[in-house]
């Protein structure tokens, strides 16, 4: 899609800062960040909404679902038990659909945000 920020961020035609890429998806910080911690996992493929999916986008929906924790233990925001049970660190995923969900970008992406208390944040 020409006029599709996301897709020249994926084609590298506009410098980016990936803090991952393989043959599906990109990530990168959001240059907007609602908490301490905020990235977004985007598939390469255009896609404009998470209503435009099928069945045979199951398997990159749960590739992009599965990287989410991964990325979240690099960056920083990995959620743990600790030896007496407790539950420490997290993150929120979030997927916005369509003006009432709050999209800006109308190219699927799953924003990963976390940090001390990232539901204290402007989402
Ligand atoms: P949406 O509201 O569509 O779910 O979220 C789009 C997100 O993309 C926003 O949080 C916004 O800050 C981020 N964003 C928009 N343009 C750019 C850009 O050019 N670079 C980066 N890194 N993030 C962007
Ligand atoms: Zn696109």
């Amino acid at each position: 899609m020409d006029n599709c920020i996301f897709c020249k961020i994926a084609g590298k035609h506009i410098p980016s800062t990936f803090i991952y890429e393989d043959d599906d998806l990109i990530a990168f910080h959001d240059i907007n960040p609602a908490a301490p911690i905020h990235f977004l996992i985007v598939p390469k493929q255009h896609i404009s909404t998470l209503s435009d999916c099928d069945e045979g986008h199951a398997p990159l929906l749960g590739k992009m679902m599965l990287l989410a924790p991964k990325l979240a233990q690099e960056q920083g925001c990995a959620y743990s038990i600790d030896s007496d049970g407790r539950g420490a660190g997290g993150f929120k995923t979030l997927f916005n659909t369509g003006p009432d969900g709050g999209q800006e970008v109308y190219h699927l992406h799953l924003h990963v945000i976390g940090g001390p208390h990232p539901w204290r944040g402007q989402r």
